[in-house]
């Protein structure tokens, strides 16, 4: 896969996302945005939004939505529909290398606009072993099981990617799909389990699952990747901090690590659009500061 290149990469279609392009993007900045398409996030489910600026009659999320992309479009972002699977930093640790299905790019400064942080499994157990066991972050956790069985919670191209993460660590890998279908070819190495899970189970730390069908699974921990990454499992593994599932900001919109700027429902308040807008703004401008400034200094 060929490594693209851009000045700002933005994740998230959305408001927040939009937003912060269209700044960044006027002072001269090459944007791309990713997203998983232009109807998705929080906006496409609103059918109608009457609380938002500048529109006499009310207005369906899908239709808010597909004006924001075209005009971000009309000044020169690019918007790439894809999911973005990992983000770590690139080889020479000045930049951010982020993997997608498709893509893969390098930018010197990226805005977080995911969409509000959720998913979680609601069965007994996940809470409770949370940091003991039950982990939302391969490639932060897998050296704590060098050698160990291990399974992933999920059944897309994200949790084959966390499975392929714990693979070189982990003695065993294995992929429980929580009753859901296989939405991706596996490797024979990676056995998948397709029965719903019923809880997670362990004393001081996880000791494995139990189905609804009653059988048992020995494991030593559990990695959750329901879905594709959202914001918090994004910014996780980078480094930025959280609060709970809300990704820390400063009054700039700029999370702890240097050039990571998140924006929207990501960073938890007010989940409105008006607040993503604003959000977006602020973390477009201060990624543009900051390219310019990295610029500047080389
Ligand atoms: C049912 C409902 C009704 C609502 N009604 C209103 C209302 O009337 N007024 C109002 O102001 N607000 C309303 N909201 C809230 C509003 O929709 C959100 O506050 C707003 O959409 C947040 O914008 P955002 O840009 O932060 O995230 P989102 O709009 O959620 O956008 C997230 C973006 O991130 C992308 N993304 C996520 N993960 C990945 C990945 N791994 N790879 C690539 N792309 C990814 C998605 O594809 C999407 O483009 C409502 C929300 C809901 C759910």
């Amino acid at each position: 896969m060929k490594t693209e290149k851009t000045d700002l990469l933005v994740i998230g279609a959305g408001p927040a996302g939009i937003s912060a392009a269209l700044y960044a993007r006027r002072g001269g900045l090459a944007v791309t945005v990713v997203t998983k398409g232009i109807e998705t996030g929080g906006l496409a489910k609103t059918e109608k939004i009457e609380n938002y600026y500048g529109f006499a009659e009310p207005i369906s999320g899908k239709e808010l939505l597909r004006r924001g992309a075209a005009g971000a479009e009309r000044l020169g972002v690019q918007i790439v529909e894809d999911e973005l699977l990992a983000l770590s930093f690139n080889d020479t640790f000045d930049g951010f290398k982020a993997q997608a299905q498709q893509h893969e790019w390098e930018a010197p400064a990226v805005v977080l606009a995911a969409g509000a942080s959720r998913r979680t499994l609601p069965i007994p157990g996940v809470a409770e072993f949370e940091g003991r066991g039950v982990s939302y972050c391969a490639i932060c956790d897998a050296f704590f099981y060098r050698g160990k069985q291990v399974a992933v919670i999920g059944s897309g191209e994200y949790a084959l990617h966390e499975a392929q993460v714990l693979q070189p660590h982990a003695g065993k890998v294995m992929l429980l799909t929580n009753g859901e279908p296989l939405q991706v070819p596996v490797p024979d190495a990676i056995e998948v389990r397709t029965q719903k899970l019923a809880a997670v189970e362990g004393g001081d730390r996880v000791t494995g699952v139990r189905f609804e069908d009653g059988t048992e699974l020995p494991l030593d921990g559990i990695f959750l990747a329901i879905g594709t990454a959202g914001s918090s499992e994004l910014a996780r593994k980078i480094g930025a901090m959280l609060d709970g599932t809300d990704v820390k900001v400063d009054a700039q919109q700029a999370t702890n690590v240097p050039g990571l700027f998140a924006a929207g429902d990501c960073t938890g308040g007010l989940l409105q659009v008006a607040k993503a807008v604003h959000e977006g703004a602020v973390a477009g401008l201060s990624a543009l500061r900051y390219v310019r400034a990295k610029r500047s200094s080389k």
